[in-house]
């Protein structure tokens, strides 16, 4: 059963005891030149570009096995929302030839499979602790080097930290009072038991309709007994329409994989999408529909990141898609009440996280399955047996909290990270973050945070900026490696430079004007309750020409010793 938050992963090892012997001599504390924590895609192939330099690399791993969100996210439903084959790694033509997809969009046990694939291929576990949750990170200033503890108090010290802890990787529970009385089965989608869960005859609760809850809806409803969704804030949700990669796709991905990347470079977010180059009002209300129509039938994200180029930041343009998708759910939704509460009314359709769905709304047609619109009757609690909102108390066997992440700053604030004169990140970060390119921070020397806030990543195709983030911190430390430096850290100047430049990008978005998790806001999560832009809307393109500038000039923005 799940504590109150910080939500534990069902699966993270309780910390063995450990007594210490006060007459044991402190045993050595190992040394590295790299300790990354984390060993999702980003921790992996930052394993792999570091050893390329020669350099010993550790990894720390709060998991039992790599993949990160694919090890930790095995929930029922769980799947990708970016096509398969441009999600995979490119830096490896072997692991491109060996590797194949068997779906567009592939489900999580394939997606798992392929990361220990790489890390079998790569060799990489046995430069990887597992069962490794760091709980601190220190900077000695003397030593120019940073020392790590994890929770049950290994230490190792390394010249370079590289956080690699993930985007989504902080589940967060909501705060209802009650929740660790329920004495059925109760699971957070983050943290699934790796053995099967069935759901058949049985009463269960889903809380949660964000990207998660609608995958895992879709998926409980084909077999249990009797569903009750429990949502707080509707999303917009597109058909994904998923298929299987047939001999001839296969043939044509492997020969097209330069082609693909390309694409996915030039582009916005390094989807495969590009943006259509009409406005939406430009062009007749016929057109406009019959374009909608194409993307609503055509895979994956094409409806929100290949739309009209200014459904995200045209109001008025936003407004024509949005009604569409309004249409497309009475559509599809028998009961008038049903479609109206799955309707969202705070936020225009592509503003929040779009959930690729496979039959979503026609899980509200069936006979066993409830929506509870927790905006009329909120939860007051959870009870032994079941769920008490303001109005009544229904009886469960099961509750499924898909109540999502301390997104992008949550596997920060779990760590206790403290720079140069002992300042916590914690509370650097206290108004919103505050970085250099994403990449570093001031105060916090050879510290690099692949996928951290304000860097471009966050709003990728991940894998995709994950490269490109990795490659570019492995440039720099053989810049280091090769002038004999020891030292980098970026000048205030420059992170308040980039800071600036991070919100005035944002600014021109609708996303900026709705509550989400891209803003900062997370009603789970004390503290967590002024927006702050947390991403980089700036495109990955612009993202990787200003990053590639400012390494030709030498790491403008950066002291280097
Ligand atoms: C359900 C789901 C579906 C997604 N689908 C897509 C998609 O279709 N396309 C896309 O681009 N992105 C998707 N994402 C985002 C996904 O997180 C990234 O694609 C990518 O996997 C991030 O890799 P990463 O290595 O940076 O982070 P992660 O995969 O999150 O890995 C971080 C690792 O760090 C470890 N860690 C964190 N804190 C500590 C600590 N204190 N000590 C030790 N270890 C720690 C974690 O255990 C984890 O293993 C999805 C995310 C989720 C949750």
């Amino acid at each position: 059963m799940p504590s109150s938050e910080p939500a534990p992963p069902a699966r993270e090892p309780a910390p063995p005891a450990r007594e210490a012997d006060p007459r044991a001599a402190a045993p050595a504390v190992p040394s590295y030149d790299v300790v990354v924590i984390g060993a999702g895609l980003s921790g992996m192939y930052q394993l792999h570009a570091a050893r390329t330099l020669g350099l010993t690399v550790r990894v720390f791993e709060a998991g039992s096995g790599v993949g990160g969100t694919w090890y930790w996210n095995r929930y029922p439903g769980a799947r990708f929302d970016s096509e398969s084959w441009t999600y995979g790694y490119s830096f490896s033509e072997e692991v491109l030839r060996e590797w194949q997809w068997s779906e567009h969009f592939s489900a999580q046990p394939e997606t798992l499979r392929y990361c220990n694939f790489v890390a079998d291929k790569l060799d990489l576990r046995r430069d990887i602790e597992f069962d490794a949750r760091i709980r601190s990170a220190t900077y000695d200033e003397a030593a120019r080097a940073w020392e790590i503890e994890t929770i049950d108090g290994r230490r190792a010290r390394g010249r370079f930290l590289i956080t690699a802890i993930g985007p989504l990787s902080a589940p967060t529970m909501p705060r209802i009072p009650g929740v660790p009385d329920f004495r059925g089965e109760a699971y957070h989608t983050a943290g699934w038991p790796h053995e099967p869960v069935s759901f058949a005859g049985k009463r269960v609760a889903v809380i949660g309709t964000g990207a998660t809850g609608v995958q895992a809806i879709t998926e409980i409803a084909k077999t249990v007994g009797h569903l009750t969704v429990f949502q707080r804030t509707p999303n917009w949700c597109a058909p994904l329409h998923n298929s299987p990669i047939d001999a001839d796709a296969q043939r044509d991905i492997q020969a097209r994989y330069p082609e693909i990347f390309e694409t996915c470079r030039e582009s916005f977010g390094c989807f495969i999408h590009q943006h259509d180059p009409r406005k939406a009002l430009e062009v007749s209300p016929e057109v406009r529909d019959a374009f909608y129509e194409q993307r609503y039938r055509e895979p994956g994200f094409g409806i929100w990141m290949g739309n009209f180029r200014d459904i995200l930041v045209d109001q008025a343009a936003n407004d024509t898609i949005t009604a569409f998708m309004r249409r497309k759910i009475r559509e599809r939704v028998r009961a008038p009440k049903t479609a109206e509460a799955l309707t969202p009314t705070n936020h225009g359709f592509g503003t929040r996280r779009v959930p690729l769905e496979s039959g979503y709304y026609e899980v509200f047609n069936q006979d066993n399955v409830e929506l509870v619109d927790l905006r009329a009757t909120p939860i007051e609690r959870i009870t032994p047996t079941g769920i008490r909102t303001s109005d009544r108390e229904r009886a469960f066997d099961m509750i499924v909290y898909a109540t999502g992440f301390d997104a992008i700053t949550g596997a920060f604030d779990r760590i206790d990270i403290r720079g140069a004169g002992g300042v916590r990140l914690r509370d650097k970060w206290a108004g919103g973050p505050r970085t250099y390119l994403g990449i570093q921070i001031a105060g916090f020397p050879n510290m690099f945070t692949l996928v951290g806030p304000h860097n471009a990543a966050s709003f990728c195709n991940i894998p995709r900026c994950i490269e490109q983030n990795v490659d570019w911190v492995t440039g720099l430390l053989r810049h280091l490696q090769s002038e004999n430096l020891t030292c980098v850290e970026p000048t205030p100047a420059a992170e308040a430079a980039w800071t600036q430049h991070v919100h005035e990008t944002a600014q021109r978005f609708l996303l900026t004007k709705v509550d989400s998790w891209m803003m900062g806001i997370n009603s789970n999560v004390a503290g967590k309750d002024t927006r702050t832009f947390l991403l980089y809307a700036g495109g990955a393109p612009a993202y990787r020409k200003r990053c590639d500038e400012v390494a030709a000039k030498g790491y403008e923005g950066f002291v280097l010793q």
